[in-house]
């Protein structure tokens, strides 16, 4: 059975908490396999992480090459006795498939890949141009082993990817409300202020870091990091700790640090927004005020898509089948299309994220139809 729910149920009977994959990847492997697609299974490995199952799968040798993105992998269940239909049991129940991952994103990549069969029955077999998937089993938690090294593992093969759909739940209130066309960078750091120690009654032998990294919290909080862009709202850096390590009220403390986060946009790269901070916090410590800023390794950079005839196929497709004209948000949180964006141009549409990582994980049968027909309509656009 190669419909999407059936498919959506074979996948979500599979725990494959991560990293786990509990024989959701051999499901897309059989299914592709007898579609003609020329399929691959890589394991990647990393000192210190769990060795992951990744999936690549092919038809066609021609431009233009689109390609499904997604991850097999899902989120614990939490309480087992809380839910009211198996975690992993796939049942369908009043219009509704229960089961961890069938919104996150068992179901999105179960529609995409009956979409495909469908087309390809539709086309004799053949796209005009190729068709791909790109599976992961390592989306949830760390995301080392999974769609970063697959792209490259790919790419060195020679792949070329001209357009992505990862099949994330990016709608937010019903089918066909929002497309996700780009996410915010993320960067966190520390700020490290010196001063030197002593007692409170002789201050004047200290140097008091409180106020001084008071005066630098407020100095890089207050002035904003942009105006936003054509895409996206503002560039923000929010403090969420302040620390000196000091217990003692007699004690003028010897260091401060404070701990940020910045999500930023397209008006800046990691490296250009790091040295608008330092030049900020030189700034504002003058010849005075000793401090330095340790920055977090980040691998979350701002992408985006920019509307253009990718974008507009797709809404054109959603709008035919939902009703709906949906919006290209670039608002949420993370997702592998991180990654994918440095390879082509990606844009997220899947399912509607309600009850994602919840209890009682559901979708509605009806959707899973639907987002067939669209990622259905997408081909026809495509390839047309
Ligand atoms: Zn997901």
């Amino acid at each position: 059975m190669t419909d999407a729910i059936s498919i959506t149920r074979d996948l979500v009977r599979c725990p494959s908490v991560t990293p786990a994959d509990a024989g959701a990847l051999g499901v897309l492997e059989n299914i592709l396999n007898a579609a003609g697609f020329e399929v691959h299974r890589v394991t990647f490995s990393e000192p210190g992480t769990a060795d992951i199952d990744n999936l690549y799968a092919r038809i066609g040798d021609q431009a233009p090459h689109i390609t499904f993105a997604g991850h097999t992998d899902v989120v614990p269940p939490g309480d087992e006795s809380a839910w009211t239909h198996g975690p992993f049991s796939g049942e369908v129940k009043d219009g509704f498939l229960y089961g961890r991952g069938a919104v996150d994103m068992k179901g999105g990549i179960a529609c995409s890949v009956a979409a495909v069969l469908e087309y390809l029955r539709d086309n004799g077999g053949r796209p005009r141009g190729s068709i791909s998937f790109l599976i992961t089993g390592d989306e949830e938690d760390v995301s080392i082993n999974g769609t970063i090294k697959l792209l490259k593992w790919a790419a060195e093969r020679g792949e070329k990817f001209d357009h992505c759909v990862l099949g994330e739940p990016s709608n937010v209130e019903v089918l066909g409300d929002t497309i996700k066309v780009g996410r915010r960078g993320s960067q966190s750091g520390t700020l490290h202020v010196e001063g030197v120690q002593g007692h409170v009654a002789y201050p004047h032998r200290a140097s008091n870091p409180v106020p001084d990294i008071s005066r630098l919290i407020v100095a890089l909080s207050d002035e904003p990091l942009d105006n936003g862009s054509a895409q996206f709202q503002a560039s923000n850096l929010e403090f969420t700790s302040v620390d000196v390590g000091n217990a003692a009220s007699n004690v003028i403390p010897g260091q401060a640090r404070a701990k940020f986060n910045i999500r930023y946009n397209d008006n800046h790269t990691q490296e250009s927004l790091r040295k608008l901070v330092e030049e900020r916090l030189a700034k504002a410590c003058g010849n005075r005020i000793r401090a330095r800023i340790v920055w977090e390794p980040s691998n979350s950079n701002v992408f985006v898509t920019k509307p253009g005839p990718f974008t507009d196929l797709a809404v054109g497709a959603i709008e035919a089948v939902t009703g709906h004209k949906p919006e290209l948000s670039t608002s949420g949180g993370t997702s592998d299309a991180r990654f994918i964006s440095s390879y082509c141009p990606v844009i997220e549409f899947g399912l509607v994220g309600q009850t994602m990582h919840q209890i009682n994980e559901r979708t509605p049968v009806a959707d899973l139809e639907k987002l067939t027909q669209v990622y259905r309509g997408v081909l026809d656009r495509y390839f047309a």
